[in-house]
């Protein structure tokens, strides 16, 4: 009997995820047989789900809020980005049975950054906003990508300051608080706060962009986030929110299961006009 391959995202809440009309596009596009669903599990039966999943034969597991840190913690091995970062969006089954542990949030965010927008990362001053799992998951992909510097700003100003520590090796990469943020100035600042998804803001300081600079909020919706408004105030070259970083994300773990590239540029087009109708 031909038995199909199971994906699925995890994440509490799920019902808005986007994720199971993006792989499903894919398997289309490239003419992959799968079955994606969304499942949604909070972080106390995060373990129990995810074993059951596996168990049943399922081959791959994306992970969201709040649950990228248990993933982490469950796969039996990670990819260097996932075990740097901590943080798991992604687990495959490996030919021998066991989890492989990936992150592709960092390099969805970097490819939608280069690729889809020309944004040349090189010597920039970068400033990110927020150290929870999305933060954690970007500075190494940013980093690659040969910026001047990285500022992580936090409410919690510890927080800032211990991931920036993680990637000193890395780096030029500082942590602190929205306090320290007056009189600076930076070329791409990245709201990775989960502030958007109740329509706020950081306190931010007037004069913080640069000429020419590029706001890009990791949240998305079907309106412009109060970030992304933020940056078009500040007038920002470019002020863009995360839906194309959801869909490289999503190529991502789709190359990592099957071994196929889809194309991202038709899924994001779709994705935006339907938000716009
Ligand atoms: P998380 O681990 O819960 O971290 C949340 C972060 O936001 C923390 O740094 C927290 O600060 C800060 N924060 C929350 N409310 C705030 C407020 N009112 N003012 C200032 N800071 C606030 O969440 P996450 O997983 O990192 O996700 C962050 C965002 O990235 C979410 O909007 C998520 O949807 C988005 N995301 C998008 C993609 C994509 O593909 N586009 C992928 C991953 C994540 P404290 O440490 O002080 O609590």
């Amino acid at each position: 009997m031909m038995t199909i391959d199971r994906y699925a995202v995890f994440g509490h809440p799920i019902k808005h995820s986007k994720s199971p009309r993006i792989h499903r596009l894919f398997a289309e596009q490239t003419g992959q047989s799968l079955e994606y669903t969304a499942q949604d599990v909070p972080a106390e039966q995060f373990q129990s789900a995810a074993t059951a999943f596996f168990t049943a034969g399922g081959k791959g597991l994306n992970c969201t809020v709040p649950l990228k840190g248990l993933a982490w913690a469950f796969a039996d091995s990670k990819t260097e980005r996932a075990q740097l970062s901590q943080a798991v969006n992604t687990l495959a089954v490996q030919a021998d049975g066991s989890i492989l542990g990936d992150n592709t949030d960092g390099k969805g965010l970097v490819t939608d950054l280069t690729a889809n927008h020309a944004i040349d990362l090189t010597g920039n001053r970068i400033l990110i906003l927020g150290a929870g799992g999305a933060g954690r998951g970007i500075i190494g992909p940013l980093l690659e990508q040969a910026p001047h510097s990285i500022v992580i700003a936090n409410r919690t100003v510890e927080k800032a300051v211990d991931l920036a520590q993680a990637f000193h090796h890395k780096g030029v990469v500082s942590g602190c608080g929205f306090d320290d943020l007056q009189s600076r100035q930076f070329d791409l600042i990245l709201n990775a706060t989960s502030a958007s998804l109740s329509d706020q803001l950081p306190p931010l300081p007037d004069g913080l962009l640069a000429e020419n600079g590029v706001c890009y909020d990791l949240a998305y919706g079907n309106e412009p986030t109060a970030f992304v408004r933020w940056g078009l105030r500040q007038n920002a070259a470019k002020s863009l929110d995360g839906l194309g970083m959801l869909v490289e994300q999503a190529a991502e773990a789709f190359f990592i299961w099957r071994g196929v590239r889809p194309e991202t540029r038709p899924v994001i087009e779709l994705l935006n006009s339907e938000r716009q109708a």
